[in-house]
């Protein structure tokens, strides 16, 4: 346990680096990398110039996908429309969740402050929480926020704006379980059968720690959570808050007092769009010295 949590204090102290160092960082990649947006003209010229080296099929090539992507970013980048697209997964209560037909929570209070300081109206696409990643790569949302958890595997495929909450990834059990630690998961001879939702850390950590085989996948926490009572598994590794939603709203279930791992929430923008991300963050910072960010928080974890 230990040992994860020092991993995990390394890994997350080199992500908030990453995202702190932010704009300079992001525009060197950038520059080194030919789908990176941020600087497109200077970019696309230097690329052009060292292909001369290149067979013509090449250049040719490379032509068509420079082609593609300004076709791809002609339609997908709605901030150019007035509007901010949030990818996010809306089973994850208190940060986002259906009431009747609207979807609120923490983060999207915090989106939409984000939206109006930039001047966009926000829009929201629920998704699944796998989803999300590819939806931010391809353009088709313009960030994720859904409580997600900066990584390092994750930034080597999105950005993280500058963290605004802290996670927790707590373990819910049936009462009378014969699991009461954490450290009974990791026991000689253990070996139980973990439920988490697909593709969140809870997934990635608890697959490193006890194998495929000893975990199972749910496209949401309820999902997880109804197998769990149904006897399929014998805990759930999901994040705090969501965790103690679930437990208020299901029967005979406890959330042990150990957890199982700390993290950053941040919110993801496409590789190299540092456009968007530094407003975010500025935003981000404002919001924080506000005390706009605790408001929102303070209203739905009491
Ligand atoms: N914090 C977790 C992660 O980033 C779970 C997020 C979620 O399920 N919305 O993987």
């Amino acid at each position: 346990m230990k040992k994860i949590l020092a991993l995990l204090a390394a890994a997350a102290l080199v992500a908030t680096t990453f995202a702190f160092a932010g704009c300079e960082k992001k525009v060197e990649d950038a520059d080194a990398n030919v789908d990176g947006e941020a600087v497109e003209g200077e970019v696309e010229g230097e690329v052009a110039e060292g292909e001369d080296k290149e067979a013509v099929e090449d250049e040719e090539n490379a032509a068509t996908e420079d082609e593609k992507e300004e076709e791809k970013e002609d339609e997908t980048v709605a901030e150019d429309e007035g509007k901010l697209v949030m990818a996010t997964n809306a089973y994850f209560q208190p940060y986002e969740y259906f009431e009747g037909d609207k979807i609120v929570g923490i983060d999207v209070e915090i989106a939409e402050a984000i939206a109006e300081k930039l001047g966009l109206e926000l829009v929201i696409d629920d998704m699944e929480f796998n989803s999300i990643i590819a939806a931010v790569q391809s353009g088709a949302a313009d960030m994720g926020v859904a409580g997600m958890t900066v990584t390092e595997e994750r930034l080597e495929s999105v950005d993280f704006s500058y963290s605004y909450a802290n996670g927790v990834q707590s373990i819910i059990v049936a009462e009378g379980s014969a699991i009461t630690t954490v450290d009974d998961l990791y026991a000689e001879g253990a070996d139980y059968q973990v439920g988490v939702q697909l593709a969140t850390t809870g997934d990635i950590y608890s697959t490193d720690d006890f194998g495929e085989e000893n975990v199972t996948r749910y496209s949401n926490g309820s999902e997880a959570v109804l197998a769990l009572q149904g006897g399929d598994i014998d805990c759930v590794i999901i994040d705090n808050e969501p965790a103690k939603a679930l437990v208020a709203a299901n029967e005979g279930l406890v959330i042990l007092e150990t957890s199982y791992a700390d993290e950053d929430y941040a919110i993801c923008v496409k590789k190299g769009n540092t456009e968007l991300l530094d407003k975010i963050n500025v935003a981000i910072e404002e919001l924080t010295a506000e005390g706009k960010i605790e408001e929102i928080v303070a209203k739905y974890i009491k």
